[in-house]
């Protein structure tokens, strides 16, 4: 990680200093252990500010829509595949875009850090290798790094960048190793009625913080749908109707479009699991139409286009 983030800091300030770029966007330290945040660099001295660790877990091309700088950002397999999916969109200008690219390794889940020590209070974390030293009042405890991957991490498919202008290391083996399809596959198990009732389950804690949406580059819009009052398409309450039309409607605005970065999840302040709704999709949109979003910056999105011989068999 150590060697990742001086390559990182090496081409931000190259950047900056040729003024090739205004800002470059990635990550520093945060405030807290386990939780580093966006950063932007806008100097060679602000940028020995980017760090580099398994704790990345934003997604920051959700920073990209709107910028009028020339921009750098820092970016490994998910993020690309976000920015390919906004250029699809025309959402950025790529001429005014540098892409430092991060083979990746995973990034760690910091619920699963915590379960794993019993909630204790965390004052640093450190990787060593494989291995994580998490420090504590009167405690220090060695965990394996890969044990406590994100759940996405675990199953990611593209953890090399898809596009980049430049990379930061050689590429990684594409595939964390995990099953893709087991995330989704246990709804498709289940009965109408019991899905229905694991849907409710899952989402009965939702307070309805949009932190999900405000973390994931695929919501841009400049009114969402659930802000809008003229008209009202979503209720506002946190009743459970208002919470299931939201995270149904969330679920499928990112059909197609969703790389499974995880920053969703990694936002959640509930520890709700909202990719079981977008990974099914994922799946679905796969496996029925071929289709894997943000691979291909030419491809057409795959709602964006009729065939005739679409499958429609889920039209009832
Ligand atoms: S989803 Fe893949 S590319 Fe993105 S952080 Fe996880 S392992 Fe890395
Ligand atoms: S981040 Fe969690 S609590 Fe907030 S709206 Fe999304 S699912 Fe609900
Ligand atoms: S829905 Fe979640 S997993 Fe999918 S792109 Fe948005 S933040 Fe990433």
């Amino acid at each position: 990680m150590q060697q990742r983030t001086e390559k990182i800091r090496e081409a931000a300030k190259r950047l900056l200093a040729e003024g090739a770029v205004d800002v470059v966007l990635g990550y520093r330290a945060g405030t807290v252990p386990m939780r580093e945040q966006p950063f932007a660099a806008r100097s060679v001295e602000e940028a020995d500010e980017l760090v580099w660790s398994s704790f990345c877990c934003n997604n920051l091309a959700n920073f990209l829509v709107r910028r009028d700088e020339k921009t750098a950002i820092v970016a490994q397999g998910c993020v690309s595949r976000n920015i390919v999916g906004l250029l699809q969109e025309n959402q950025i200008d790529r001429k005014r875009l540098k892409i430092i690219g991060v083979p990746c390794l995973g990034m760690v889940s910091r619920s699963k850090v915590l379960d794993k020590i019993g909630n204790k209070t965390v004052f640093a974390v450190e990787e060593q290798g494989e291995e994580l030293v998490v420090k504590g009042k009167g405690f220090e405890e060695r965990l394996n790094r890969k044990e406590l991957l994100r759940d996405n991490c675990f199953t990611c498919q593209h953890r090399n960048p898809v596009i980049s202008d430049e990379m930061v290391c050689e590429p990684v083996q594409d595939a964390a190793g995990g099953d893709i399809d087991k995330m989704a596959a246990p709804w498709e198990a289940l009965a109408p009625e019991e899905r229905w009732s694991t849907f409710k389950e899952a989402f009965a804690d939702c307070i309805r913080c949009y932190a999900c949406r405000d973390a994931c580059p695929l919501c841009y819009c400049h009114v969402c749908f659930v802000d809008e009052s003229k008209p009202q398409w979503c209720g506002k309450t946190q009743d459970e109707a208002d919470v299931q039309t939201f995270h149904i409607l969330r679920a499928f605005h990112c059909a197609g479009r969703c790389t499974d970065c995880g920053a969703c999840e990694s936002a959640c302040p509930m520890g709700i699991k909202m990719r079981v709704l977008t990974s099914k999709i994922e799946k679905d949109v796969r496996q029925m139409y071929g289709y894997t979003p943000g691979m291909d910056e030419k491809a057409t999105p795959t709602m964006s286009v009729y065939r005739p011989n679409d499958p429609q068999d889920f039209i009832k």
